[in-house]
């Protein structure tokens, strides 16, 4: 049992999924044809009800969420972004605006904490406020309402949110949003390379803007390029087609299991495992503050040498492959992916194992 932070356990029906697609020979589909029209249109209908996307949102396609970042910054800034940074995720979406020569600036907090949002400078030049909602490096994950009370402080910004790691769990009400982007090798539980953007109409006419001026907004996955395609229900290149039918299916197996079930149950193991960290002599939760702990990637520590090696070896015994900390952290952080894929007593076994060690 995968619990990595991504990929991660694959969605128990993946595999059954997997297989009558490939016996269906959906992987020879033509991405002009009918057949494949309907798996994407199906796709869009099962995404937007499980997430409560608003029925004038677009969707896109592309390999995987890190694209996102960059078609979001080309095509939603002309001059200059501002971004959240508080980890590696977050950060790399900033650098992206830099190399992209976006002028971006930004509010940094330290790795494993979160932001006072409200103390954010943010200067009314930005054209797009950058969210990483759930900093998958360090756990940390900012409060909704505080991205909500950004919005309503700078009403002519655009606001993005990388999701990758908290959804199908978090319950965002996009029309707080302008846009947000997640790939399904995570919450999803499917196999990597598959990214989804859903966008407003904002976020399309800041695009044309941006056009008409004469700068580019990319090539074949420019806001425009992927519109004239996606309201046919295809996509400019040839995408993933076996990830779209897979992943229209994971969303109505969630629906049919229910989503508020989903939810909760991924609240009370999260709730399990903080309050094990919390009350440990051994183990300590990496994020202090209990507002902005993440539910879905639950970071931990330990006093003295080895005990984060030795924890995880013990894990992979009982065959319960746990993340180690990111970059530098490696050796230092233990990582716990909390997605639909885990069931309540995956995690009742990952405390008792962890209790066990001293
Ligand atoms: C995993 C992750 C990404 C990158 O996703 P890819 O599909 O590898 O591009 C981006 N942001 C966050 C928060 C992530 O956890």
């Amino acid at each position: 049992m995968y619990l990595t932070p991504g990929p991660s356990e694959l969605y128990p029906t993946v595999a059954s999924h997997i297989a009558d697609d490939l016996k269906n020979n959906v992987c020879s589909l033509s991405h002009r044809g009918k057949e494949f029209e309907k798996i994407f249109a199906r796709t869009v209908s099962t995404i937007k009800a499980l997430l409560e996307i608003p029925e004038k949102y677009h969707i896109f396609f592309t390999g995987c969420a890190t694209e996102w970042m960059e078609r979001l910054l080309e095509n939603c800034v002309a001059k200059s972004s501002f971004h959240f940074v508080n980890g590696a995720f977050s950060e790399r979406f900033f650098e992206m605006s830099r190399e992209l020569k976006k002028q971006p600036t930004k509010y940094e907090a330290e790795f494993g904490t979160g932001f006072t949002c409200a103390d954010a400078e943010i200067p009314d030049s930005a054209e797009l406020i950058c969210f990483t909602h759930n900093e998958t490096s360090s756990g940390v994950a900012v409060p909704l309402k505080d991205i909500y009370a950004v919005r309503k402080k700078f009403p002519n910004a655009l606001i993005a949110l990388d999701v990758v790691s908290s959804v199908p769990f978090i319950r965002v009400d996009y029309a707080h949003v302008d846009a947000a982007f997640f790939s399904v090798q995570k919450g999803f539980g499917m196999p990597a390379g598959l990214g989804v953007l859903l966008v407003n109409n904002r976020c399309i006419e800041k695009a044309r803007t941006i056009e008409a001026e004469g700068a580019s907004t990319g090539t074949y996955h420019s806001f425009s390029s992927l519109l004239a395609k996606s309201i046919k229900n295809q996509t400019p290149e040839t995408p993933n087609v076996l990830g779209i039918s897979v992943l229209g299916k994971v969303c109505e197996d969630m629906q049919e299991r229910g989503i508020e079930r989903i939810r909760r149950e991924t609240a009370q193991k999260a709730r399990m495992l903080y309050d094990f960290l919390d009350t440990s002599a051994v183990f300590t939760a990496l994020v202090k503050n209990k507002a902005h702990r993440s539910n879905t990637i639950i970071v931990f520590t330990a006093q003295g040498g080895g005990i984060i090696k030795k924890a995880i070896a013990v894990l992979a015994s009982e065959n319960l492959i746990a993340g180690t900390g990111y970059g530098k952290y490696e050796d230092a952080h233990i990582r716990i992916g909390n997605f639909p894929a885990h069931r309540v007593e995956v995690m009742e076994r990952v405390v008792d194992v962890l209790k066990k060690i001293a």
